[in-house]
């Protein structure tokens, strides 16, 4: 009895010197993973505070607005006339009023369209290139009036600087290009029009820094930044082309050797 009990006793301090061993050992290794676990959250904490915060898309935003309407009046921006690599885009001994301008700047999309144009022009009149490049994608499905955003009708020509100059707003059926063509200097692409939200018969024209952006993205930063552009054909408009101005469209000598 006693033998079975020592037996019995015995056997119990085995299985409990068992347990407590494994107990100790599950104890010990909770605390190495605890240790663990404090040393890798403050690493991540110091990782955390020395990398620099990456900005949100509205932070982003808004920074590039803020630049950009440090820019509004930067006449400094525009490059030099007589070197342009643009063209007015509209035919030779034409005249044509500015009407806005630097008034497509939003604070609310970043003034990604700070230097688009906005050229009065009757619907039907045909619309050059203001700069040699491929024709990368063009609409012209939409009616005149419709008054609907993005509905609107358009010729993308891509430079060969990876710029890309938009002629929108042109009329239903004004699309006298295919995508892929090579078009040339002061070549009659379309017909302007008046389609989208436009607020009367216009020329909408800029140029953006890459692309193509293609609607509901047609205006989406950064590569739908409009860049400042002059056109070597006209008068002198060293901070751009002035809103309420009207400029004609002069013979330019470079135009006029490339005429067949
Ligand atoms: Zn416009």
């Amino acid at each position: 009895m006693v033998a079975t009990l020592f037996g019995r006793k015995s056997t119990n301090v085995s299985w409990y010197s068992r347990v407590s061993s494994y107990q100790l050992t599950a104890q010990s290794r909770r605390s190495r993973h605890a240790l663990v676990a404090i040393w890798v959250a403050l690493w991540g904490c110091l990782v955390v505070a020395q990398t620099p915060a990456r900005p949100t898309a509205a932070a982003e935003l808004k920074r590039v607005a803020v630049e950009n309407e440090k820019r509004l009046n930067d006449c400094s921006a525009y490059p030099d006339q007589t070197t342009s690599s643009y063209v007015l885009p509209w035919k030779s001994n034409a005249s044509h009023r500015i009407w806005r301008t630097s008034d497509h700047f939003r604070r609310g999309n970043g003034g990604v369209g700070l230097y688009a144009i906005d050229i009065e022009m009757p619907t039907g009149t045909e619309v050059v290139t203001s700069r040699e490049g491929v024709v990368i994608a063009v609409r012209d499905n939409f009616y005149d009036g419709n008054g609907k955003e993005p509905q609107e009708n358009y010729i993308l020509i891509q430079h060969d600087d990876g710029t890309i100059a938009r002629y929108l707003r042109l009329t239903h059926r004004g699309v006298l290009v295919k995508v892929g063509h090579q078009v040339a200097q002061g070549q009659v692409i379309g017909l302007s029009g008046n389609t989208g939200e436009t607020g009367g018969p216009h020329l909408h024209f800029d140029v953006q820094q890459c692309g193509p952006n293609l609607p509901p993205n047609d205006n989406a930063l950064p590569c739908g930044q409009t860049l400042p552009v002059t056109f070597r054909n006209t008068r002198p408009h060293a901070c751009g082309l002035v809103p309420s101005q009207v400029y004609r469209a002069e013979k330019d000598p470079a135009l006029q050797r490339r005429a067949p």
